[in-house]
């Protein structure tokens, strides 16, 4: 059978009379989507995907419905400033809401935990820093989060681990199971018209008309407008964007005898991650910050310097005395750049780019496609 096969007229006008295609079946791909379809509900909207599920960070994260740690926020004012640092917090929190108010929270297992935030012994200084920062961060986002302590102390010497008595928690946080958010937002697309498509490895547009033509092996959408939510892979289609790909590493353990706590957790300007998922097991990821360079890589192989490290923290640090061993691992691919915020422009006129998610997309995505949503129906004359 030829992959080539000349398309038919059927084939041809199968594709014809789009109006808007997205790029990427992640989770902003399919808000986006959905986002346009409840301003424009008469067009009919594709979503392309070169996997039939997808294969970026939205099918492969851990499942953190998180605005900040306070030792990443602190980190991020270094970086970019307090109003900077802020605006990105406040953005992901009203993202995490607006999430939920889509989804709904049993659709996507939210489990609302908290999450705390770990010391080692010996970082004290490093805690007490982080907890001068609380005052300030709590009254900021007093009026957005609704509560007047979104970050509290807690103690942590109940916790079978290697990590200091003092610990932070944000009250406003929690875990969702990836597979539930993903399955969700695709039925709300598919019963809301929009057609999803994988196994389409979209080439580079070029004009056509009133819109654009993109080529995918043998067949050629004709689409008035394109929104490309393709996260770390943007590049490809806008080399000039800085974007540049992260891996994150992942490993999930053979179920555990000791119970583990019901909470999210952070350690390290959220670099490092873990959390308990179903059957008593543990997910743990993260420690790119050990060895950016190498982890600046579109490979989805586990392995190097993150790899051992993850091995070496889970057991000296998280499940000290405990027996476990490797049941999953696997790597995602993230993006980031030098600024900490998304990239959300029009690159010429009728065609979007959302993208750059950083490690935070699963509380960004409603609100930056939203924000995508409206830059590309400006372009609507
Ligand atoms: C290990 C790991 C852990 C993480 N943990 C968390 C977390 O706990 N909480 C959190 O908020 N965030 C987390 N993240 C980040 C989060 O998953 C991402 O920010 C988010 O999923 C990005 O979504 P997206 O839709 O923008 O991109 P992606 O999910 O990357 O989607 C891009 C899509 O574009 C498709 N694509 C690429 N090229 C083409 C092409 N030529 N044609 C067609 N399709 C194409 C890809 O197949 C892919 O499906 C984590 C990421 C990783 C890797």
């Amino acid at each position: 059978m030829s992959s080539q096969a000349a398309a038919s007229w059927w084939e041809r006008r199968y594709w014809e009379d789009v109006d808007v295609a997205v790029a990427g079946a992640g989770i902003v791909g399919l808000l986006t989507a959905i986002r346009i379809r409840e301003r424009k509900p008469n067009y009919r909207i594709v979503v392309l995907d070169r996997d039939p599920l997808a294969l970026g960070a939205s099918s492969r994260n851990a499942g953190f419905a998180c605005f900040g740690s306070i030792t990443e926020l602190l980190d991020d004012i270094g970086e970019e400033g307090w109003d900077a640092a802020l605006e990105l917090a406040v953005r992901r929190y009203e993202g995490f809401q607006a999430l939920r108010n889509i989804c709904g929270d049993a659709a996507i297992g939210l489990n609302l935990c908290g999450s705390r935030e770990v010391f080692l012994p010996g970082e004290e200084g490093r805690y007490r820093e982080a907890l001068q920062l609380m005052p300030e961060l709590n009254s900021a986002l007093a009026s957005i989060t609704g509560e007047e302590a979104t970050f509290c102390a807690a103690d942590a010497s109940q916790l079978a681990m290697n990590v200091l008595s003092e610990s932070l928690v944000n009250r406003c946080e929690g875990i969702l199971e990836t597979d539930m958010l993903l399955r969700r937002l695709r039925n709300l697309a598919t019963a809301q018209g929009i057609e999803l498509y994988g196994g389409f490895e979209m080439g580079l547009h070029e004009r056509s008309g009133q819109g654009f033509r993109i080529r995918c092996g043998r067949h050629e959408l004709n689409a008035r407008l394109l929104v490309y939510c393709t996260n770390a892979f943007t590049p490809q289609f806008f080399p000039d964007l800085p974007i540049v790909p992260a891996r994150g590493q992942v490993l999930v353990t053979t179920p555990l005898a000791q119970t583990l706590p019901n909470e999210a957790f952070f350690y390290d300007r959220g670099y490092t991650y873990f959390r308990p998922v179903f059957g008593n097991r543990l997910l743990m990821g993260g420690f790119r910050n050990k060895d950016f360079s190498a982890e600046e890589t579109y490979s989805l192989d586990p392995g190097g310097t993150v790899w051992q490290e993850l091995m070496r923290f889970t057991t000296a640090v998280v499940l000290p005395g405990q027996t476990w061993e490797v049941a999953y691992s696997w790597a995602g691919t993230m993006a980031m750049g030098a600024e900490r915020s998304p990239v959300i422009c029009a690159t010429e006129p009728g065609v979007v780019v959302c993208a750059r998610m950083s490690g935070m997309g699963v509380a960004l995505s409603a609100k930056v496609s939203q924000e995508a949503t409206e830059l590309l129906l400006q372009q609507v004359y």
